[in-house]
């Protein structure tokens, strides 16, 4: 069974990051599609942050199809705290290490749930920046979320997670759904994050999936 990570892009049932583009879709047989970069279940490329930094088509597929992945259940995490590295993820680190270099981290807080209300941009916990270094010293490749950024918006501590992840040569995804149907269907998963090509592009809205590892 394949678990389906993406929000629909549904104009009638979406969040929207402030002073991002509206999504429109209108027209029939042909419909023309009006949206961001960052909307709904996306991708931020190196160059969403980083001067000269890789733009979303110039990311391989092999980095981002078919890798493995590990959900952390964040769910206990309060309103508006920090995800820490020695309290949240360390416990995590051998694991991390065992899925080897190139590794997708999902953050599971559970906040996808209030996608679509007032309460999505609210209050979400969000990524310390030490925590984001620590994880990309683990060799992990992609931080997924199941919120609307890794940084707390208009937070004292600025863009921290973005400029450790995306700085380093990570990636960020933003927006995931149903991380707990995925955590459930076993600890050890595979994830695939397919972007469009979108020349020189700083990020794209992705059909997000992940599926069970085949025990060798
Ligand atoms: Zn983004």
């Amino acid at each position: 069974m394949i678990i389906d990570l993406t929000h629909p892009l549904d104009p009638n049932k979406l969040t929207i990051y402030p002073g991002d583009p509206g999504l429109k879709c209108y027209g029939y047989s042909v419909h023309a599609l009006s949206l961001g970069s960052h909307t709904g279940t996306h991708i931020d490329a190196p160059s969403h942050f980083i001067l000269n930094g890789k733009t979303i088509d110039e990311i391989p597929l092999d980095t981002l199809v078919s890798r493995p992945a590990l959900v952390v259940d964040l769910t206990h995490k309060k309103a508006r705290s920090k995800i820490l590295w020695d309290e949240d993820l360390a416990e995590f680190a051998p694991k991390m290490k065992d899925l080897g270099p190139g590794m997708i981290l999902l953050l599971r807080t559970g906040w996808s749930e209030r996608w679509a209300t007032p309460t999505y941009m609210e209050k979400y916990p969000y990524l310390d920046r030490h925590a984001a270094e620590q994880i990309l010293s683990m060799g992990v490749k992609i931080v997924g979320l199941d919120t609307i950024s890794p940084d707390e918006i208009d937070g004292p501590e600025g863009y921290g997670a973005h400029e450790a992840i995306l700085g380093t040569g990570g990636l960020i995804v933003e927006n995931l759904t149903n991380l707990k149907a995925l955590a459930e269907i076993g600890r050890e998963v595979m994830v695939s994050i397919v972007p469009l090509s979108l020349t020189g592009c700083d990020g794209s809205p992705v059909r997000a999936f992940g599926w069970k590892a085949q025990v060798q």
